[in-house]
């Protein structure tokens, strides 16, 4: 027997268009699919509540899918700049593959754990798999990373067309006998009183089965009004942001099946769509960039920024959907009981967190790091950053999203609303929590005040 291949698994729960897997079985030696459960590890960000859920899922979906084509999944929990290497030991591994992730402490433990194998003479190889346009080949003229998403995206149209997706291997040699494996359930992932995730449960199957069959939902019922998509009542996304951020469906998937074969009415919107899936990756090349995203302004000026000390409760209400705004309301119940929120409802009460109650924006990216399914270490701070005005944006002003405003126009018959929020228009719903018109004010004087501290007039 030769020296079985380690195929080390990490935000690209799939078999499908799965480099480093595709690249072991071509290696030709027996594999060993591991996931690693490494927490806080050297610096990684937690993941949050909603998101262990779906790993939960995930892995319980991949394993089963393994083992039909003859692998099995092993789980280990630690700094994996031990397992990992001691694994290689275990089984006698040659060779250790993987697909690359792009946050700062992810790939400082990648580098470690690649420059320990080399010196050890084991083959280790790092796979482009969950972005199509990776950080450092997408560059202005001046060879410095894009600071605004659209010539960003022209950049990347102008770039060879994304690689067609692996299939997936038929069938695995699984080295026999099978390493020992944690047992799933032993994790913790999983809530267990109170048992908060019957919304979880109704709303998602997550796995790569159900992956494509939300892409082909989609294509077949909603990509052809893509364009009409900022009705939360209409719902008529692809609900693939959970998928993506656990890499149950790639990127190139994505990608080439939405140029694929389609109808001449989703046609026309097939490239309002990608550029959508584009904004996920333009927040991997902010992140590239600027490692603190979740934890520091990226506009420096906003240092200055005087947020105010939440009153007892006001965090709490915002978080509940108890403000007396109803789209806001909506938005935050939405929130806890399915892990998602519409785009649009996203950006209103996030506005209403920071300009409204003028609390710093690192407080609602936690929460919604905690809450969203589709909890992503680029997107969900990229985009609170964006909301609050101290994010990458074309034509940074301080804008101040209306929900009574938002509402009249996106939800207009009030459906959204009336779905989250049905005591709405009885006794039972509460006064609004803060004036909006005083609230406005309020928050574009804090604006002023940071410019003027920041000397920037
Ligand atoms: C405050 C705030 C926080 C957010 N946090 C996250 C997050 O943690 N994870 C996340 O995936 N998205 C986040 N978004 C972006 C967006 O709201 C979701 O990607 C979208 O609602 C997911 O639904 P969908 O898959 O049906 O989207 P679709 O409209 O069908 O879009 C297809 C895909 O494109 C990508 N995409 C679309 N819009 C954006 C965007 N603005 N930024 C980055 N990628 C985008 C997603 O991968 C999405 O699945 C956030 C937006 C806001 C305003």
């Amino acid at each position: 027997m030769g020296s079985p291949t380690l195929v080390w698994l990490r935000d690209d729960l799939r078999i499908g268009d799965n480099p480093a897997l595709h690249k072991a079985v071509e290696r030709g030696e027996p594999i060993v699919v591991v996931y690693v459960l490494e927490d806080d590890s050297r610096g990684l960000r937690p993941l949050g509540a909603a998101s262990r859920w779906w790993l939960h899922q995930s892995l319980t979906a991949l394993g089963d899918d393994l083992e039909k084509r003859g692998a099995a999944l092993t789980l280990r929990t630690g700094d994996a700049v031990t397992v990992i290497p001691d694994l290689v030991d275990e089984i006698g591994a040659g060779a250790v593959y993987w697909n690359r992730r792009y946050g700062k402490a992810a790939r400082e433990i990648d580098t470690a754990i690649k420059s320990g194998l080399h010196e050890q003479d084991i083959e280790a190889h790092s796979f482009q798999g969950s972005l199509m346009f990776e950080p450092w080949t997408i560059q202005t003229g001046s060879g410095t990373p894009f600071k605004v998403f659209t010539p960003f995206y022209r950049a990347c149209l102008e770039q060879p067309e994304p690689r067609h997706p692996y299939p997936a291997p038929k069938q695995l040699d699984g080295l026999k006998p099978e390493p020992k494996s944690d047992d799933l359930g032993s994790w913790g992932l999983l809530p267990t009183k109170p048992d908060w995730a019957s919304g979880l449960r109704d709303r998602w199957v997550p796995g790569e089965h159900e992956a494509h069959a939300a892409l082909e939902r989609f294509i077949g019922d909603d990509l052809a009004q893509y364009n009409d998509r900022d009705f939360p009542a209409d719902d008529t996304t692809s609900h693939l942001s959970p998928y993506l951020r656990f890499g149950e469906i790639s990127p190139f998937q994505v990608w080439h099946r939405v140029r694929g074969d389609l109808s001449a009415p989703q046609r026309a919107q097939a490239a309002g769509f990608l550029r959508e899936v584009v904004w996920r990756e333009f927040n991997y090349t902010v992140l590239f960039a600027n490692p603190d995203l979740a934890t520091s302004n990226y506009r420096p000026e906003f240092d200055a920024f005087e947020w105010a000390t939440p009153e007892p409760g006001e965090v709490e209400a915002w978080q509940q959907g108890k403000t007396g705004i109803p789209l806001v309301d909506a938005g935050m119940r939405e929130l806890w009981s399915s892990g998602v929120m519409h785009n649009r409802v996203r950006m209103v009460t996030a506005s209403f967190l920071i300009k409204n109650l003028l609390i710093d924006w690192r407080v609602g990216e936690q929460w919604f790091w905690d809450c969203l399914v589709d909890a992503d270490e680029a997107s969900n701070p990229g985009n609170w950053q964006w909301v609050a005005g101290s994010g990458a944006d074309a034509a940074p002003y301080f804008r101040v999203f209306n929900p009574v405003l938002q509402a009249d126009k996106f939800d207009k018959h009030g459906e959204y609303i009336r779905q989250w929020v049905p005591e709405y228009g009885t006794d039972d719903y509460p006064e609004p929590m803060v004036d909006l018109k005083a609230s406005r004010a309020q928050a574009l004087a804090a604006y002023a005040d940071m410019r003027t501290k920041a000397g920037l007039k």
